[in-house]
């Protein structure tokens, strides 16, 4: 008998595992590489699909990098990260958030990212609950469902300012929740998370000892209207078990350096170590010595950068509402926009669709953001006042039913 006939049916070749299907993406990608085709292909985009910042990471930063470099900084690093550059964290958190965390806490890390990436995996699987907010940042619920984790939705309201609600989060936990995250300000809706609905949330999760938090507080320093930032570092009962996520992406204009952190609870530090051992060892040497610069540097180009988002949000803002059929709320902090689009009768997805093929306007629709995120829009602050206007004006030329876009102003 012909063996092959007789075994079961062999697969045609290699095949991914089944976790893969579950792992989703940040579609403001796929929007930024859909962009530049278009660009490429001679058209006049504008882009305000990204979150990054459009600033150049400041002089003195590049120049400390560069300087370790040539200084011979070539090897690999403690994983946690260089104890001058964990130092200076600790020195930045306590100014900041007026807390002391032992240099042992701080794990350095390429982004932001990894942090949220470990987290999710250490607490989530078959079986676990996680709670993230929605519209969120992408990669939570991406992970989560990479995890095995069931993830549960926060809902983010436009009426709430886009922050959570304490008291319907705390009703969301049950015996399988094992992580909540948080994310203020937010991403996509710029939403700030007031310190009252902290207190209150905080005093409820003193009744569930069995959940860990994870704090994403990465546009911490990106703030408008005089807002303060509520850390939830701030609260003594629960930091032995929060994780707190930061980094120099959005502050410093360092995105492309791929630099973050997270502090991490004297429990945790080991396990969260020995993931970063296994996947990337350590961030390079001399972004390190980049990001001692920048905390320990002089801080007025972060100023001048949080100033021109304030200005820019606003300007977009005014310009958002004047559009029939759109109602923006004004973000307190980040630099997004998130229009409530419902009025137009058009969906997020192709709104998007076609603020980017027709009209030149790359954004990216609230369901790239979780599905409460449908009837909203991102428009991201971070182009020039001008682009903003031009792209203001194509969009509600688009809705009208022209197509000033490639060839308009
Ligand atoms: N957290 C939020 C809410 C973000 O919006 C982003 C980036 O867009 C990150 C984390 C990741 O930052 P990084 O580029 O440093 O990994």
């Amino acid at each position: 008998m012909n063996r092959s006939s007789a075994s079961p049916a062999a697969p045609a070749g290699p095949a991914l595992t089944r976790r893969m299907a579950r792992l989703g993406t940040e579609t403001a990608f796929q929007v930024l590489a859909r962009a530049e085709d278009l660009r490429r292909a001679g058209r006049d985009i504008i882009n305000l699909g990204i979150g990054q910042p459009d600033f150049k990471t400041p002089a003195h930063i590049v120049e400390a990098a560069q300087k370790a470099l040539a200084d011979g900084h070539h090897g690999y690093t403690p994983a946690g990260g260089i104890p001058e550059l964990r130092e200076a964290v600790i020195r930045d958190i306590e100014a900041r958030r007026g807390v002391s965390v032992d240099p042992g806490q701080v794990l350095i890390m390429p982004g932001g990212k990894p942090t949220m990436f470990f987290a999710i995996l250490m607490f989530g699987e078959p079986g676990a609950e996680i709670l993230y907010p929605n519209p969120g940042f992408p990669i939570y619920e991406s992970v989560i469902e990479f995890s095995g984790a069931t993830p549960v939705p926060i809902r983010l309201r436009e009426a709430n300012g886009f922050a959570f609600d304490p008291d319907e989060v705390l009703d969301q936990i049950t015996p399988a929740t094992r992580l909540i995250i948080l994310n203020s300000p937010g991403n996509p809706t710029g939403g700030v998370v007031p310190r009252e609905t902290l207190d209150r949330f905080v005093a409820g999760l003193e009744r569930h000892p069995h959940v860990a938090i994870l704090s994403d507080e990465i546009y911490s320093r990106l703030l408008f209207d005089g807002h303060e930032h509520a850390s939830m570092m701030a609260y003594e009962s629960i930091r032995d078990r929060l994780i707190l996520l930061d980094g120099w992406s959005k502050t410093y204009a360092m995105t492309g350096w791929r630099l973050g952190y997270g502090v991490w609870p004297k429990q945790w530090v080991e396990a969260a170590e020995r993931l970063a051992i296994n996947c990337h060892s350590c961030v390079n040497a001399a972004t390190q010595y980049a990001g001692i610069a920048a905390l320990d540097g002089p801080q007025d180009a972060v100023e001048d950068m949080r100033a021109a988002f304030e200005e820019r949000r606003t300007v977009m803002v005014d310009l958002l509402n004047a559009v029939p059929g759109v109602r923006c709320a004004t973000p307190g902090g980040a630099f997004y926009a998130f229009p409530n689009v419902q009025g137009t009768g058009l969906s997020a997805r192709d709104l998007q669709n076609g603020l980017l093929e027709q009209a030149g306007v790359a954004t990216v629709a609230g369901t790239s953001f979780g599905a409460m995120g449908e009837g909203y829009v991102r428009f991201s602050c971070a182009n020039s006042i001008e682009n903003i206007r031009t792209a203001l004006t194509r969009f509600e030329a688009h809705l009208a039913g022209g197509t000033l876009g490639a060839t308009g102003p």
